[in-house]
């Protein structure tokens, strides 16, 4: 049930096995790289199932979307060969089953998924979220985090869940089809993670930066230009939605702020460290985040804006100490429309 779509010729017949040559984390000259992808669409044991850091990145980087890294998983998983350690994924798959708490609820206006950040509740106000509705919670938890843990089988069990509870209780409900993600997380899920397991979605997910472009022209009039130098810190999940990527330099445009030339940007970007530290994978996780953070000091950045709350968590507090204020994308409009912070900044 819900296998993953892979097409096995697509490898075979592929001139440069881009999803490990451009890996940023595991080094391979071609004739090796070609050996272990195919050892893992095989179902053979490969060096890489071991030294992956589960960047998202190659499912960015396969030129033909054949899901090279959802692949990695489901092998690491097959063979118990498991990134975090296995006491502290059994207790994460318990903290973070579904409570069972959602019921139907009449909401007013567009329809914001806040996923299980409940802290980013206080955040959505004002001009920039008015006549919005949020939902948040356990029951609602895209579930995407599980590749952090090779833990697809709990991807495949929740997530249909996920999707009726979403759709039946709060969409359908309200006569509604479109949903507000506020993070790339649930926007990945729903666009580029469910059909690659042939999980069905009924509805039409919009990206926050989307509803963010939107609302900053209906506010043009009224925004202050920020005039500051800005890095941003692009999150795991946006390798599965780089489409969505000119929208942050949409919105640093309309908001007055210049986005900094630097090298792990992009393609390039470096993860924030966050699920390294949950692997115990220390000595790794203090160089890519000085590589990172040397970076965006070097550039200029004044700030170091994030979409995702988890990056902000664990990295917003190191790029303060080096003197670029952490914040996140939603509060970098809100401060240009006047509105007093709740979150980072
Ligand atoms: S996953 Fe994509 S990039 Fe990697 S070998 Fe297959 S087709 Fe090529
Ligand atoms: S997920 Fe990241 S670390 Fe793992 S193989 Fe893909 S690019 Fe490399």
């Amino acid at each position: 049930m819900y296998a993953l779509k892979v097409d096995p010729e697509l490898c075979r017949q592929c001139p440069t096995i881009d999803c490990l040559m451009k890996c940023q984390h595991i080094r391979l000259d071609l004739e090796t790289a070609r050996k272990e992808r195919l050892k893992i669409l095989e179902g053979q044991d490969s060096r890489v199932l071991k030294d992956c850091l589960t960047c998202y990145a190659c499912e960015e980087y396969c030129p033909y979307g054949n899901h090279p890294f959802y692949q990695i998983v489901d092998q690491q998983e097959e063979k118990g060969i498991w990134p975090v350690p296995i006491p502290l994924t059994k207790q994460q798959v318990v903290m973070m089953a579904p409570k069972g708490r959602a019921a139907p609820e009449k909401l007013a206006g567009p329809i914001l998924d806040l996923c299980y950040f409940p802290m980013l509740s206080k955040t959505i106000r004002g001009k920039l979220y008015e006549g919005v509705s949020t939902v948040v919670g356990s029951d609602i938890f895209c579930n995407i985090m599980w590749l952090h843990f090779a833990k697809n089988s709990v991807i495949r069990e929740r997530l249909p869940k996920v999707i009726d509870t979403l759709w039946g209780f709060y969409l359908k409900e309200n006569g509604r089809e479109e949903v507000i993600c506020y993070h790339d997380e649930c926007y990945g899920t729903y666009t580029h993670l469910a059909p690659a397991f042939g999980i069905p979605v009924p509805f039409k997910p919009i990206h926050l930066f989307e509803y963010l472009v939107e609302r900053l022209e209906a506010l043009k009039d009224q925004i202050r230009p920020i005039g500051m130098k800005a890095a941003y810190q692009r999150p795991c999940s946006n390798r599965l939605i780089p489409e969505t990527q000119p929208l942050v330099d949409e919105i640093f445009k309309r908001v007055g702020v210049e986005r900094v030339k630097r090298q792990y940007d992009g393609e390039n970007a470096l993860c924030c460290g966050g699920v390294l530290k949950a692997m115990q994978r220390d000595d790794q996780v203090e160089d890519l985040q000085k590589r990172n953070l040397d970076d965006m000091q070097a550039s200029g950045a004044g700030l170091c804006v994030f979409n995702c709350p988890f990056c902000l968590f664990t990295l917003g507090e190191a790029a303060a100490n080096r003197g670029m204020m952490p914040i996140l994308m939603s509060e970098l409009c809100q401060d240009a429309l006047g509105e007093k912070l709740m979150m980072g900044g």
